[in-house]
């Protein structure tokens, strides 16, 4: 078997590993072993692309490859080793907008090497050199749009600019306009290609992909992120076409449908439009309502939960990205078996985008060890919330906030909540009166059932715990999961 061969049966196995990967990460059960065939999938295309490329290149250049990978890799594991979860979404921006930038510098390498060297070195025909326009074209269009949209989401979502959209006058004709002129620059550039039109095309995707992103806000931004993955996986597709490469076009079609078709389900789940998020929030007006105050709120203290949980006979957890940051699970998971011992039904209710990124607070809970079947999305629970005792609404703020459905000039309205209003008595877990990430602020704090217990979440519910008057039935009080 020659190398080319060996490296195209690699190629194929590797498209295999990364198939079973999505599959295998599409459950909690399953997402270690999808993990793994993805390493795999992915040490096995590294290999086959550094032996083939050997065959054609200097030994010098086959050095400079590796110590690249080297590099990269240690740099990847330092990151992937420090980064909090609550900071992944941003990493994982950071990282859309290295392959945005890589394909950029594909097309570009591949129109100067067609220049200097003339088509036939590059193994392009004549007939099919208009095509090859076409593409150096549309991958740095993709490359650039994906660089720079996803440079505004790392710093949207590591609080460096504000979360709120920026809505400039007419910002949905600049959009269209930007299309148009990418449509009529790339037929142009497949009959007269020169330097100007991709010095053109790659500043207008730039500023395109800037405009898009910085134009949705801060509820939309998970919808963005996936949205930002698929045109990353689009990139990088593009990408192999100029480079011949066979893998890349099938991974990053495989980014590129698998993050399209997350989208989706998101926006759904968020009852947003699709074409209108990907259009960078075509159609959706300036917000009206802000973070105003809105009358007099209630706190309560831990002595008085622990008091009302005692007396509850069915309790449901919203947890949010508060829990996230304070790293409460371990404490919520002893409450919840606390409760239980005593006889308290107590559920979870999942709002598809709490936290910041899809599954955070399943991820946070399967960690914490709570039992699977009591933790229910939030289309399972809403319907029984009105039937509960109390909601402890722990670091969650947007996804429980009733202005989504009762104020139609809120930012988030028409977003599916969790009505934990509904319920008999709600407890509030935050340490200030602030806004949550799409910076509006939510009437439930204001409501008569409801009591503010502000601190740290998890310093909140340990000393929850320790305020729960002992249950006979109970065993003793787990001290190494309230030393956690
Ligand atoms: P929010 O971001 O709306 O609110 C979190 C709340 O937690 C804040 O009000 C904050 O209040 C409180 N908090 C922060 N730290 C602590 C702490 N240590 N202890 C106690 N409370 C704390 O969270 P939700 O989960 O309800 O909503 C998620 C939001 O993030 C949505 O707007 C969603 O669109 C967006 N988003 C989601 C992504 C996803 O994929 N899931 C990705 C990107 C954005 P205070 O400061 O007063 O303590």
């Amino acid at each position: 078997m020659t190398t080319t061969t060996a490296s195209h049966a690699a190629d194929l196995v590797a498209a295999l590993l990364f198939i079973l990967s999505l599959a295998g990460l599409s459950q909690h059960r399953t997402s270690r072993a999808g993990v793994v065939y993805g390493i795999a999938g992915m040490t096995l295309a590294l290999v086959a692309t550094v032996v083939l490329a050997a065959q054609s290149i200097t030994a010098g250049a086959v050095t400079l490859i590796l110590v690249a990978m080297a590099l990269g890799a240690a740099i990847g594991i330092w990151r992937a080793r420090q980064v909090e979860m609550t900071q992944m979404p941003e990493l994982i921006a950071v990282l859309h907008s290295f392959v945005g930038l890589a394909a950029v510098l594909v097309g570009w390498n591949s129109y100067l090497e067609v220049e200097a060297h003339g088509a036939a070195q590059k193994h392009v025909t004549s007939d099919l050199l208009g095509i090859h326009h076409a593409e150096v074209f549309i991958g740095i269009f993709i490359g650039a749009v994906t660089f720079t949209g996803s440079i505004v989401a790392f710093l949207k979502l590591s609080a460096r600019i504000k979360s709120q959209p920026l809505v400039l006058p007419g910002k949905n004709a600049l959009n269209v306009a930007a299309l148009a002129a990418f449509v009529a620059l790339t037929v142009w550039f497949t009959i007269s290609p020169n330097l100007g039109l991709m010095i053109a095309v790659t500043v207008l995707a730039l500023v395109l992909g800037w405009h898009l992103v910085a134009s949705i806000g801060g509820g939309d931004m998970p919808v963005v992120v996936s949205m930002l993955n698929s045109y990353s996986g689009w990139a990088a597709a593009a990408a192999g076409f100029l480079l011949d490469n066979n893998l890349l076009i099938v991974t990053g079609a495989l980014v590129g449908s698998s993050g399209a078709y997350l989208s989706y389900i998101m926006c759904k789940a968020m009852n947003r439009s699709f074409i209108s998020v990907i259009a960078g929030g075509f159609g959706i007006e300036a917000p009206t309502s802000g973070g105003e105050e809105q009358g007099e709120h209630r706190e309560v203290q831990a002595q008085e939960v622990a008091e009302l949980l005692t007396q509850a006979r069915s309790v449901v957890i919203t947890p949010g990205y508060g829990m996230a940051v304070a790293q409460a699970q371990h404490p919520v998971a002893e409450l919840t078996r606390r409760l239980r011992e005593r006889g308290v039904e107590v559920r979870f209710g999942v709002h598809p985008v709490a936290g910041r990124l899809p599954g955070h607070m399943n991820v946070l809970l399967a960690e914490a060890k709570v039992p699977y079947d009591i933790v229910l999305e939030m289309d399972e629970i809403n319907d029984d919330l009105a039937d509960t005792s109390v909601v402890l609404v722990i670091g969650a703020n947007d996804t429980v906030n009733p202005a989504a459905e009762e104020d139609p000039t809120s930012p988030i309205a028409g977003m599916p909540v969790l009505r934990v209003w509904e319920a008999e008595q709600v407890v509030v877990f935050k340490r200030s009166m602030a806004s949550g990430y799409a910076g509006v602020q939510n009437p439930l704090f204001f409501r008569e059932n409801s009591g503010m217990l502000f601190g740290d979440a998890k310093q909140s519910v340990e000393d929850i715990l320790r305020a729960l008057p002992a249950d006979p039935r109970a065993q003793a009080p787990s001290e190494a999961a309230l030393a956690r």
